[in-house]
């Protein structure tokens, strides 16, 4: 392309951004377009015919911009999701631009040394041991999977039985515990590895939602041979810990493996205030960790932290005779997840990391927390809204109808949630938790103010009160 026309496209565009990201808060959080009418509209045209570049990309604006999700907007509470702030956005253009495969250090020196940068300074912000290695991946589904795999070959081989070569035909079998309530990732992960979803041991979980300390170390004490233990910091309804000091040294006297998965929970060793709940996580073995949820990287990217490299690499290397082979010293990002080529996503996290600094991203964990308990102490308020878990994080599980019929209150909630997202003043998502329907709020992207969670909070007081009202009025249809 010739550089005036690139010049015109790459300038429609960033105006385009800069004009879009400062209007985030302005507008409302709802989708304008539903997904049936954005399946006609995005529709490619048939025969496939081709068009000119800038009116493609003012098309795509077009389709697409009414049916976004209100992600980076401030009163976005839904899931667990981080904003894209616009400096590792820009980061990530250039990552575009420069094109980079980031499978090895020979092909992109400066993609593999990104990743090492922002590799080791994850490992210093978090407390984590410092040898170990940082797989650059796309979120924390991605970063249980690929720890969890470098655990079930190392387990084994412990024993003399090679994964690598000989699969897990006629292999000993391996015992994985965990809380009764990990995430739904981590059965994903054990699905994928081989293990299965059921044939696990699940330990009891106390009232919000943690593995009980007891009845873990009982369960491992009971157990001999190959073991993985799965830990959780960061309950995805309610933000609790499991109970890392007591289970660790427990997990650890028999030889096992011990993971964690702490897709948003481990940046609670960045908060002053929450780091006491993260304690002792730092003596496991392998560690997922999203960086676009709390970190506000922009999507995706997650890290898989595996204190022993060797395992890693043996469980995720990729030989081949046009591959370099990695020295000492030298970082081939491939060798660290199960993806060759990629995106070089230790750019978008360098930036972010140079950017916010220890202090940046200690700040957006501390007010995040903060504003939850807000959110709490705001609906509790309300004498037929609970709150169901301690807020002692960025989550929060609310009951709506303490006084109705579980099924009544059921059917409210979801027609509440449905308003909320309907009018748009904010979002928030649902989900089941301890047999009720919830809903769950998340502050996680950095641009949550005080005033956002006063509005959000009357926006969603006041679609409940409808829908009860409607409900009360004899009325189903809300
Ligand atoms: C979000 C989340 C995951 C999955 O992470 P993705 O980035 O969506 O792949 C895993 N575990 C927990 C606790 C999470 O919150």
């Amino acid at each position: 392309m010739k550089k005036a026309d690139l010049q015109t496209i790459f300038d429609f565009v960033a105006k385009y951004a800069a004009e879009r990201r400062s209007t985030d808060g302005n507008r409302g959080h709802a989708p304008l377009v539903g997904y049936d009418e954005l399946r006609l509209r995005l529709a490619l045209p048939e025969g496939l015919p081709g068009a000119p570049g800038e009116e493609v990309i003012r098309d795509l604006i077009r389709f697409a911009e009414p049916g976004l999700g209100a992600m980076t907007g401030p009163r976005f509470h839904g899931w667990v999701i981080g904003a894209s702030n616009p400096i590792g956005v820009a980061a990530d253009w250039l990552t575009s631009v420069w094109g980079q495969n980031a499978a090895n250090h020979l092909a992109s020196p400066a993609a593999s040394a990104a990743e090492e940068a922002s590799g080791a300074a994850l490992l210093e912000l978090l407390d984590l041991p410092r040898e170990a290695a940082v797989g650059f991946v796309t979120g924390a589904t991605m970063a249980n999977f690929t720890a969890l795999g470098a655990a079930r070959n190392e387990v084994l081989r412990r024993v003399g039985w090679n994964v690598e070569t000989h699969g897990l035909f006629g292999a000993p079998e391996v015992n994985v515990v965990l809380g009764a309530e990990a995430h739904s990732t981590v059965f994903a992960a054990l699905k994928y590895l081989g293990f299965g979803t059921e044939r696990v041991v699940k330990v009891a979980v106390d009232a919000n939602g943690a593995a009980r300390g007891e009845a873990f170390t009982e369960a491992v004490a009971g157990i001999s041979g190959p073991t993985i233990v799965i830990l959780q910091a960061g309950h995805i309804n309610s933000g609790a810990f499991d109970p890392f000091q007591e289970i660790i040294p427990a997990a650890k006297a028999i030889g096992a493996w011990v993971h964690v998965d702490g897709a948003f929970g481990l940046w609670a060793r960045l908060a002053p205030t929450r780091a006491y709940q993260a304690k002792g996580l730092e003596l496991a073995d392998s560690w997922a960790v999203d960086g676009h949820k709390w970190l506000q990287t922009p999507y995706d990217c997650g890290y898989a932290i595996v204190r022993d490299k060797d395992a890693l690499v043996r469980a995720m290397q990729i030989p081949a005779s046009y591959l370099p082979g990695a020295g000492d010293g030298v970082r081939n990002p491939s060798e660290l997840t199960p993806e060759l080529s990629r995106r070089a996503r230790g750019f978008a996290t360098w930036a972010i990391l140079r950017h916010l600094g220890r202090e940046g991203v200690s700040r957006i964990i501390e007010r995040g927390c903060t504003l939850a308990a807000l959110f709490a102490q705001r609906l509790v308020q309300e004498p037929d809204i609970e709150i169901m878990n301690d807020v002692n994080l960025n989550q929060v599980a609310v009951r709506l109808g303490a006084d109705l019929t579980a099924a009544d209150a059921d059917r409210l909630t979801h027609a509440t949630i449905a308003r909320i997202q309907r009018d748009g003043v904010c979002f928030v998502g649902g989900a089941r938790w301890k047999g009720a329907a919830i809903i769950r709020i998340s502050v996680s992207g950095e641009g949550t103010t005080e005033s956002d969670v006063e509005a959000s909070c009357e926006a969603i007081v006041s679609a409940w009160k409808s829908v009860r009202l409607a409900h009360e009025a004899g009325r189903t249809s809300v």
